[in-house]
């Protein structure tokens, strides 16, 4: 379902992406885990186009990200086309991003209305099955400001999921949370998991990453330097580079 090759990515004269290569069929679970500042966000804010990439080629399903190629040349997007791109791409953030001023329901009636056309009725019954699945059912009419941080990340998973994505992207989904909420958000994704969702997860939690991956990729300097299933990565026989790092993080 994604498919990056050689992706590069700078900031200014800082290349943060070196040649990014990776595949992520469907249905699988991809867990990215390595060291600060290493590119794990910048690789998924360019999947979902919060972030352009300069070289190569980055497709989620049969569309190429952000560009159009025309002799071999990428050509830009412009924005409604990027837009239609990103509709099938759920993101969760660190800082749950809820519209504070709107309550839960209305976060997540909010762009299947406006984006995808559903009516309310249709949205606000669909909002209400996630908010049963992620377990919010009685917080519908609450505002986000009343919510535990879990609970409105649970309401934000729930917003991205009302918009039928094919890829719903993690960004350090629990390093915002106190330990006790972190596990009932962790509860969440896994069951997400277990449905057939295609996801990218960039996370700390080497145990959760371990128990929900298909395969775990190490990033570093913006490149991948390991990727492999859980059972190769923190079994024996792991890189000096991965044992260094896994060494770093309690
Ligand atoms: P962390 O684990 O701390 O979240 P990360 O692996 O997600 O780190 P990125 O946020 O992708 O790392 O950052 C990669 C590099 O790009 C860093 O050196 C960072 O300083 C730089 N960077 C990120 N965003 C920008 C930006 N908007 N402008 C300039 N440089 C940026
Ligand atoms: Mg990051």
């Amino acid at each position: 379902l994604v498919r990056a090759e050689k992706v590069d990515k700078w900031f200014g004269r800082h290349q943060v992406l070196k040649g990014v290569s990776l595949t992520v069929e469907k249905g699988e679970v991809v867990s990215i885990i390595g060291p600060s500042g290493s590119g794990k966000s910048t690789f998924l804010r360019c999947v979902n186009q919060l972030e352009t990439y300069q070289e190569g080629r980055l497709y989620v399903g049969d569309q190429l990200i952000g560009y159009e190629e025309q002799n071999g040349r990428l050509v830009a997007l412009n924005n409604r086309q990027i837009v239609a791109q990103r509709r099938h791409i759920g993101m969760v953030f660190q800082q749950f991003n809820l519209f504070w001023h709107m309550t839960v329901l209305e976060n997540i009636v909010e762009a299947p209305i406006m984006v995808l056309g559903q009516s309310r009725e249709q949205a606000t019954a669909k909002a209400m099955e996630l908010l049963a699945r992620v377990g919010l059912a009685e917080k519908a009419h609450a505002y986000p400001m009343k919510l535990s941080g879990g609970q409105q990340q649970r309401a934000a998973i729930a917003r991205a999921l009302a918009m039928n994505p094919e890829l719903m992207l993690f960004d350090e989904p629990t390093s915002a949370l106190d330990p006790e909420t972190t596990g009932e958000v962790l509860a969440v994704i896994g069951e997400l998991a277990k449905t057939g969702m295609t996801m990218i997860i960039v996370t700390h939690e080497m145990g959760f990453a371990r128990q929900v991956s298909d395969r775990i990729v190490l990033m570093e300097d913006g490149m991948i330097q390991h990727e492999g299933p859980p059972e190769a990565f923190f079994g024996e026989g792991q890189s000096p580079r991965l044992k260094a790092f896994l060494s770093t993080i309690h």
